[in-house]
């Protein structure tokens, strides 16, 4: 394996190395954890596990991975999202290179991953660090997956610790049922896909259909990958001459759970992924699918995939509505509590979290682990003035939206049926007078702006001119029922813009 390595290692610098400013570590930092966020854990520590920085000279961003194969994989499926993210962070237009890095350097920190016994469905390829990071997992199912070459298994994500909410019922009681029957049994639906926006569940369900069926005494084959482990390994198996085998022994699984199929490139690689589905499914042979959308909108995927998907049950996981997120966070308490015997999070504090951190699971996730940090890091206990300062960037307070003095003009003029150059006009008759007053009213309410800026932007009128239109709307609208719900009525058509 050195062997292999160090042929395709280039020397670095050490002086290189060192020369890494503190400013661009913080900034690579930060562009790896965006690529985190944006990508998901698993796709992440398969592939950018062993990026490393190197370098940054002026414009020139210098990155490394132990491996050729890494290398050439990384530059053809995410050198543009790497380059984009570092350009974000500096605002410079950077140019990022990939290198080899020298084995000698480094070896020390490199331990050859234990010898694999079993047969094996990934052709164990001469670079470890490709695979993706192995966890310490129990035996039994996740045993059997690995065995067979599937992605490492989680054991937090489970049916036990999936909670159920009106957003996953279907998709959840769908995962269980394909979870449990065993060898032999009719299968209702093939494949079965379940689609949802990131932090919503897919992976915890099927994790857990990998965790129940392997461990059932059904006998049943089970094999948990990513789409992306599914392309590494095809890639790898073609590479290595393997692929018959690779094929064979894929034909021989009897459930086949494939996450995050929106990743899955490249022309060869679907073709296989179709043959494999068909396959499958054509014998008797249970597939399930996850993806961040609908099979209709997989724009990048062959058609034939897609009207296969189709034509089994699609599910959708809706968002987590606070109920379940207060559920869900509940029941990371109680777990956390058994690690943590010292650790409680009071209800208020979990119900404020639950009612802000709005988005998905994955936040749901890192507030949740901000504040366990922070009790274990600091010994106090939680409250909440000190969970609103651990969370405050999770909780995304919509933008205020910005109205236009123009569009209040506007929308009054064609409501009270008048131009708006009457608006503006110096003409007193009634009829422009109280819309005019109206729309200085909500110039007032719903902008930032002054009274003498409301006076110039309304044909050049002096504040005061301003100032008495606003009191005096304001005035009537606590008398006037009528006019307070037309008022009402414009800020509603000017919000809704
Ligand atoms: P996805 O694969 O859809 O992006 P994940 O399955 O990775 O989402 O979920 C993100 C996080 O939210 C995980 O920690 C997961 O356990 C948690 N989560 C999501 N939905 C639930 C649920 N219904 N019950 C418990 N945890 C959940
Ligand atoms: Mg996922």
């Amino acid at each position: 394996m050195l062997q292999s390595l160090s042929e395709d290692a280039i020397d670095l610098q050490q002086d290189a190395v060192q020369a890494t400013p503190g400013g661009h570590s913080a900034a690579w930092d930060r562009v790896r954890a965006r690529l985190r966020a944006e990508l998901g854990e698993d796709i992440f520590m398969s592939w950018f596990k062993g990026l490393e920085l190197e370098s940054v000279d002026d414009l020139d961003v210098r990155l490394s991975v132990p491996t050729r194969f890494l290398k050439s994989w990384i530059s053809s499926h995410y050198l543009d999202r790497i380059h984009a993210r570092w350009n974000d962070e500096t605002g410079q237009a950077m140019r990022v290179d990939i290198a080899v890095r020298s084995p000698a350097a480094r070896s020390p920190l490199v331990k050859p991953r234990a010898a694999q016994t079993a047969p094996s469905l990934t052709p164990r390829a001469n670079d470890h660090a490709a695979a993706p990071a192995v966890t310490a997992v129990p035996a039994g199912a996740s045993a059997i997956n690995e065995s067979l070459g599937g992605s490492p298994l989680d054991p937090r994500l489970t049916f036990d610790t999936f909670v159920q909410g009106r957003s996953n019922t279907l998709a959840r009681a769908a995962a269980q049922q394909v979870a449990q029957s065993r060898a032999g049994d009719p299968v209702l639906f093939n494949p079965l896909y379940i689609h949802a926006g990131v932090g919503l569940g897919k992976t915890h369900l099927l994790q857990a259909i990998a965790w129940t069926a392997n461990g059932a005494s059904g006998g049943r084959r089970v094999i948990y990958l990513t789409a992306e482990k599914f392309m590494y390994s095809f890639v790898t198996a073609l590479k290595n001459q393997t692929a018959i085998a690779f094929k064979e022994a894929l034909r021989g699984i009897d459930v086949l759970i494939i996450d995050d199929l929106q990743f899955l490139q490249g022309k060869q690689t679907q073709a296989e992924f179709c043959h494999t589905l068909n396959a499958l499914i054509d014998s008797g042979r249970q597939v399930v699918v996850a993806g961040d959308r609908p099979p209709s909108d997989l724009e990048s995927l062959d058609d034939r995939v897609r009207s296969r998907l189709a034509g089994g049950l699609s599910v959708e996981i809706g968002g987590l509505d606070e109920t379940l997120r207060l559920e869900i966070l509940t029941q990371k308490v109680t777990q956390a509590r058994q690690a943590h015997p010292g650790f409680d999070v009071p209800q208020p504090v979990v119900a404020y979290v639950a009612h802000h951190v709005t988005q998905n699971g994955r936040d749901l996730d890192g507030a949740f682990n901000r504040l366990l940090a922070h009790n274990r890091l600091t010994n106090q206990p939680i409250s909440i003035e000190m969970a609103e300062r651990a969370i405050r960037d999770l909780i995304r307070t919509p933008e205020p939206k910005r109205v236009k003095i123009e569009d209040i003009q506007r929308i009054v003029a064609k409501h009270y049926n008048v131009s708006r150059s009457d608006i503006l006009s110096s003409r007193r008759t009634a009829v422009v007078v109280r819309p005019r007053q109206i729309a200085m009213y909500l110039a007032k309410a719903l902008t930032l702006r002054s009274l003498p800026e409301i006076g110039r932007r309304f044909g050049g009128r002096d504040h005061t001119t301003v100032l008495h239109a606003v009191r005096k709307i304001e005035g009537q609208i606590s008398a006037d029922m009528t006019l307070s719900e037309e008022i009402e009525l414009l800020k509603r058509l000017l919000g809704d813009m």
